[in-house]
């Protein structure tokens, strides 16, 4: 089993990628940072996801290796948010501090309803997005020639100032699919996980793995 240190303090993301991971049928073993102490915190200025997920994995993995850990160790770290169409693709990669710091989602998901009705909306389509950057904590290259790989989920919704539902965290309540006939917090985790954009990009980070290990 290769361990595969997640670099995030969000338990809900942490939850998630641990059982996509313990379910993916391959020899990659979810750890959190606080095994190896208190992770340090990352500005996350970065304009895009990529920039960011890939500035989140690179601190982590110059931390762990001050800390003994053994090279070969993974590190995978996820940025995401919600790019609403009618506020210009925002909150955008500033979706986990919509409402200011620290992040607090039943403010954030208040702002998004604020947002849309100072835009004389109710609703609008828009998209989760997701981006994990997956790199060794001793720098080596992991694919090719590159230190880091990248992976890309994408989830097309529709987000109402209506609420509903109790499960999953962030704008999750807002979030209508299926032709408005639920909200992504009305599904369970397993089955948010086989649709959800941080679950596509999973797919992908399983599957170039697999091809990287020579398996079926
Ligand atoms: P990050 O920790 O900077 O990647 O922040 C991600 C933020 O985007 C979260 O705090 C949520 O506000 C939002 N977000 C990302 N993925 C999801 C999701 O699956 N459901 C709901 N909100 C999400």
């Amino acid at each position: 089993m290769r361990t595969v240190v997640l670099a995030t303090g969000n338990r809900h993301k942490l939850a998630e990628l641990d059982e996509m991971l313990a379910e993916a049928g391959v020899d990659l073993e979810a750890a959190t940072p606080r095994e190896f102490g208190d992770p340090p915190e990352v500005i996350e200025d970065g304009t895009t996801f990529a920039a960011n997920a890939e500035k989140k994995a690179r601190a982590l993995a110059a931390w762990l290796r001050a800390r003994g850990c053994r090279g070969d160790t993974l590190v995978l770290a996820d940025d995401s948010g919600l790019c609403v169409d009618a506020l210009g693709g925002g909150p955008g990669v500033t979706s986990a501090r919509f409402a200011g710091e620290p992040s607090d989602d039943a403010a954030n998901n208040l702002k998004l309803v604020q947002e849309l009705r100072a835009n004389d909306r109710t609703a609008s389509s828009a998209h989760y997005a997701c981006v994990l950057a997956l790199m060794r904590v001793d720098g080596e290259a992991i694919d090719g020639t590159r230190d880091v790989v990248h992976f890309e989920g994408r989830w097309d919704v529709e987000v109402r100032v209506e609420a509903r539902g109790h499960g999953g965290f962030g704008y999750d309540p807002h979030a209508w699919i299926d032709g408005g006939a639920r909200t992504v917090a009305e599904l369970g985790q397993a089955s948010k996980a086989t649709r959800s954009h941080r679950g596509e990009a999973l797919r992908a980070l399983v599957r170039w793995w697999k091809q990287r290990q020579g398996m079926p």
